[in-house]
C-alpha cells in the first residue's frame, strides 16, 4: 500500500513538503483551514496533488499514515489532539525533508540573530565554493529545494516551532545563539518550555557532531549535549571556542587559532553572530582567508539595522525585524549618536525595564507607533523628555524628522510584533523606507 501523507497548512513549507512527498511516490493530500494562494494552488495542480481549503475533512485526515503540520498550527487544536490520540505521527517539514538529504547540515536557532547568522554562514560556505542550500524560514524552503535536488551542505534556520516537530532530525553542526523570552503566548507563558524547544536542536546530535553555543547566556551554559560543545563569548576568553577582546575576534578550534578584525556587520550582536558563523565554517574546514574575506564582503540583510538614508545629516535606520525587547536592546546598544526611537506595535508581554539603562544613555525622544502604547509610556515617562504617539508610519516618520537635529539618528526598532497597523514586519519596514524617501 502506498503510504498516505496528509499535509496541514498550504503555505510555502506545506506546499514544498507536498511536492517532495509526491516526488517520493506517496499518496499526498493537502488541507488548509484558510484560503490557499493562487500561486500555491498552481503548484499543487502542476504536481497533481489533491487539496482542500477553508476546511479540514477530518475523516480523510484521520486516515493518514503520517501528518506533516505547518509550524503555524498549535498542538492544542482539536484536530491535532485527535491525531495524537489515534497515534498518527505528526511531524514537521524539517523532519520529513531531513529523510531525503545526505548533506552535512548546520542548523541555527535562538531568539534573535537566526536569519543573519544563517545567511552569513551560507555566504561563507558559498565563498568557499561549496554546494550550499540556505533554507528554513528563508527562500523557497527546505522541502521544496530538496524536491529539486540534494546539496552537499545545508544551512538551516530553525524556529522553536519547527524544532517542536522534529523526531530524528540531526545536524553535524548546531548553533544556539541565545534564549530570551519570545513567543511565550505559544508556550503557556512558560519560559522553560520555550527554552526546551530550543534545546531540541542538539537532542539527536552524537559525539561526532558539534554544538556551538552562547557561553554568556545563563540559560544555555548548563545545557547537556552528546555533541562536542564549543562556546562563543563576547565577555570571556575561551580555550577552545570564539571570543572577542580588544576589537579582535579569536576563533580557536582543535588548537588551531585564527583572528579577525574587520566585519561587514556592525554592533555587538553581529560580532557574536559572525563568531558563531566563522566557527561553523571552520568545522566545515573552510580556509581562514576565505572566512575573513567573506565576513568583510557580506551584504547586510533588509530590515535588520538597515541604513536607509541620511536626510539633512539625520541617519534613518530600519530595524523593523526587531520584534522583541532583546533585539531592540542590541539595536540601541549599537547606536553611536543620539536616538529618536520609533517603537511599539503588538506587545507580546514585553518587559521594557530591560531597556531602561540603554534608553537613558541613548534616546532623546520616543515615538510610540502601535496598539499597546500604554506600557511604553509607563516605562519611560519621566526618563525621556519627549514621548509622542503616532497612528501611521507617515505620521511617525514626520514626527521623528521634526524631533531630530543634525547628527541624530532615527531608529525604527519596534520591540513588538507588527500585526496591528501592518501586514508583517517587512511591510512595516517598507512603509518606513517609503516615508523616509518622501521627506
Ligand atoms: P531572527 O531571524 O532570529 O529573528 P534576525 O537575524 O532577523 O533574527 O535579526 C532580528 C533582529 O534581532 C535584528 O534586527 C537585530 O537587531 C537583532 N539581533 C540580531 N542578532 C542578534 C543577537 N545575536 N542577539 C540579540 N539580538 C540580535
Amino acid at each position: 500500500m502506498v503510504k498516505r501523507i496528509v499535509v496541514l497548512g498550504a503555505g510555502i513549507s506545506g506546499v514544498g513538503t507536498a511536492v517532495l512527498a509526491k516526488k517520493k511516490g506517496f499518496n499526498v493530500f493537502v488541507s488548509d483551514m484558510g484560503t490557499i494562494t493562487d500561486e500555491n494552488k498552481a503548484v499543487l495542480l502542476n504536481n497533481e496533488i489533491d487539496w482542500e481549503e477553508k476546511k479540514h475533512s477530518s475523516a480523510r485526515i484521520l486516515n493518514a499514515d503520517e501528518v506533516i503540520k505547518s509550524p503555524g498550527i498549535p498542538d492544542n487544536v482539536d484536530l491535532i489532539q485527535q491525531l495524537i490520540e489515534k497515534e498518527i505521527p505528526v511531524i514537521s517539514e524539517i523532519e520529513f525533508a531531513f529523510r531525503y538529504t545526505k548533506a552535512k547540515i548546520a542548523a541555527i536557532t535562538g531568539s534573535n540573530g537566526k536569519t543573519t547568522t544563517t545567511l552569513l554562514l551560507g555566504h561563507v560556505l558559498k565563498s568557499a565554493g561549496y554546494d550550499v542550500l540556505v533554507a528554513g524560514n528563508i527562500g523557497v524552503g527546505f522541502a521544496f529545494s530538496l524536491a529539486e535536488r540534494d546539496y552537499d551542505y545545508i544551512v538551516l534556520e530553525l524556529s522553536s516551532f519547527q524544532l517542536d516537530g522534529i523526531k530524528e532530525f540531526r545536524s553535524e553542526v548546531a548553533i544556539l545563539l541565545n534564549i530570551t523570552n519570545d513567543h511565550l503566548d505559544r508556550y503557556n507563558y512558560k519560559a522553560e518550555k520555550y527554552a526546551e524547544s530550543k534545546f531540541r536542536i542538539t537532542k539527536n546530535q552524537t559525539n561526532r557532531d558539534v554544538l556551538i553555543y552562547n557561553a554568556d547566556d545563563v540559560k544555555i551554559q548548563s545545557l547537556s549535549s552528546n555533541a562536542k560543545k564549543i562556546p562563543i563569548s563576547l565577555k570571556k576568553k575561551q580555550m577552545e571556542g570564539g571570543f572577542y577582546n580588544n576589537s579582535e575576534i579569536t576563533i580557536n578550534l582543535n588548537n588551531n587559532t585564527m583572528t579577525m578584525q574587520e566585519l561587514a556587520l556592525k554592533g555587538q550582536h553581529n560580532i557574536f553572530n559572525s563568531m558563531a558563523a566563522a566557527m561553523a565554517a571552520r568545522v566545515f574546514e573552510v580556509k581562514d582567508t576565505v572566512i575573513r574575506q567573506a565576513m568583510i564582503d557580506f551584504q547586510n540583510v533588509e530590515h535588520r539595522l538597515e541604513h536607509v538614508l541620511t536626510v539633512h545629516g539625520i541617519d534613518f535606520i530600519n530595524d523593523s525585524k526587531a520584534t522583541n525587547v532583546n533585539a531592540c536592546w542590541y539595536a540601541l546598544e549599537s547606536m553611536t549618536k543620539e536616538v529618536v526611537w520609533i517603537v511599539g506595535g503588538v506587545d507580546k508581554g514585553n518587559d521594557y525595564a530591560e531597556l531602561t539603562e540603554m534608553v537613558d544613555k541613548k534616546v532623546k525622544a520616543i515615538i510610540c507607533l502601535g496598539e499597546n502604547n500604554e506600557n511604553i509610556i509607563e516605562a519611560f515617562k519621566g526618563k525621556v523628555e519627549i514621548i509622542v504617539q503616532a497612528s501611521s508610519m507617515q505620521e511617525a516618520v514626520n514626527q521623528s524628522y521634526a524631533l531630530s537635529d543634525k547628527q541624530d539618528v532615527v531608529l525604527l526598532s519596534p520591540a513588538c510584533a507588527s500585526f496591528d497597523l501592518f501586514a508583517n514586519y517587512e511591510d512595516r519596514g517598507l512603509q518606513f523606507k517609503k516615508q523616509v524617501r518622501n521627506l
